[in-house]
């Protein structure tokens, strides 16, 4: 018996009779760029998150990437982020010519640690970037507050969290922007590239619909050097379809992350935090233990598939040595990326998959003693 870290067959076949009947739908329409399923779904998604606009985007990275130079921010700002997150958090500020600054996580919910915010602004900070890493938000209220103090723009990476929840508000909602990537593997995944912008700002959100088709509005009149960077109709036909099934399929993510909490109760393992203000869609399932390897290892060997999310935290990526932190200057990212472990979390996952996973985890826990 193989377990895959994710399985996006199995949700395939759950949905085919919707997704192929997208396919026909799409292809007959003549339409494949930015039509009328782009629209409704950037309708959909805005409605969905509690916000005015929605713009889709060629994917997540863009998302970031777009609303960074919408927001006029480049050569010369500072844009503070974790360095505990996929690198195209920091690669979208690098790519409009800013520098990003990490700030280290909290150690239990693995996002930025908001005592140490302040600390890193300074007079050329302009922006912040929460990450909602692994489904769960950052703690919005006291950013929001520090970035109000100080002026600056509040930009949610939501790429790994759609349809989770701060104190009852969505995230997408809190941030001045937010943005979602819809890369397979995402909560909420079409079956190629895809992402959107969302925001309550009107002005944004025209500039970044103008910055994804080249700077025009009417073709072929250019008023700013933009982007190509386009959702197209067949992946937002998809994501329409996907997105009916988000919530149902997110229930069974926290219902199968709660089995593996109870499963792993009596051992050593660290289970994932949630913290009390939080709704977390558990786009992963991280483990935490000294003995990583050992338990990759088994798992391995018994065909079940993990992931180390991440390995090397972002300030200590040889491209931003020039950066010029050291080992020991963000402990906590460190030894997260040390100690944690991606176990296979998805809503068709079975129980008994589920105590296999466990048992396979505590046997090695109990060898080592
Ligand atoms: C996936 C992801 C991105 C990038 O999204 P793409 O669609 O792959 O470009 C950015 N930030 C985070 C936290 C992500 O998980």
């Amino acid at each position: 018996m193989m377990i895959p870290l994710l399985d996006l067959k199995a949700q395939y076949l759950s949905i085919k009779d919707e997704i192929d009947a997208a396919i026909q739908e799409v292809m007959a329409s003549g339409q494949y760029i930015l039509g009328e399923n782009v629209e409704a779904l950037e309708k959909e998604i805005a409605e969905y998150c509690g916000v005015k606009y929605g713009i889709g985007v060629a994917n997540g990275t863009d998302a970031l990437v777009l609303t960074l130079d919408a927001f006029g921010i480049g050569k010369g700002d500072e844009v503070i982020a974790t360095p505990y997150t996929f690198f195209a958090t920091a690669e979208a500020i690098s790519r409009v010519g800013a520098t990003p600054v990490f700030v280290d996580i909290n150690p239990y919910t693995y996002n930025i640690d908001v005592t140490k915010l302040k600390e890193k602004i300074t007079e050329k900070t302009k922006a912040i970037i929460p990450v909602h890493i692994f489904g769960q938000m950052a703690d919005m209220d006291p950013i929001m507050e520090i970035a109000k103090l100080h002026n600056l723009v509040v930009i949610e990476d939501a790429c790994q969290a759609i349809g989770a929840e701060y104190k009852g508000r969505k995230a997408g909602s809190i941030g001045h922007a937010a943005c979602f990537s819809f890369f397979p593997t995402k909560n909420l995944g079409c079956y190629g590239d895809g992402g959107m912008v969302v925001t309550n700002n009107p002005e944004l959100a025209l500039r970044i619909k103008l910055l994804r088709t080249h700077g025009s509005q009417k073709k072929y009149h250019h008023q700013i050097i933009g982007y190509n960077s386009r959702l197209d109709e067949l992946q937002a036909a998809f994501l329409r379809v996907k997105l009916r099934h988000l919530d149902e399929w997110n229930t069974l993510r926290r219902e199968k992350a709660h089995y593996y909490d109870q499963l792993f109760s009596k051992s050593q393992i660290g289970t994932p935090f949630v913290a009390e203000w939080a709704d977390s869609v558990f786009h992963l399932y991280l483990i935490r233990s000294t003995y990583r390897e050992k338990i990759q290892v088994a798992l391995n060997e018994n065909g079940i598939s993990t992931a180390v999310y991440y390995p090397v935290p972002l300030h200590l990526q040889p491209v931003y040595q020039i950066l010029g932190y050291h080992e020991g200057d963000l402990p906590c990212a460190e030894e997260a990326s040390r100690e944690t472990l991606a176990i296979p979390l998805y809503p068709e996952i079975s129980p008994a998959q589920q105590m296999k996973i466990a048992e396979i985890i505590k046997s090695v826990e109990i060898a080592r003693d």
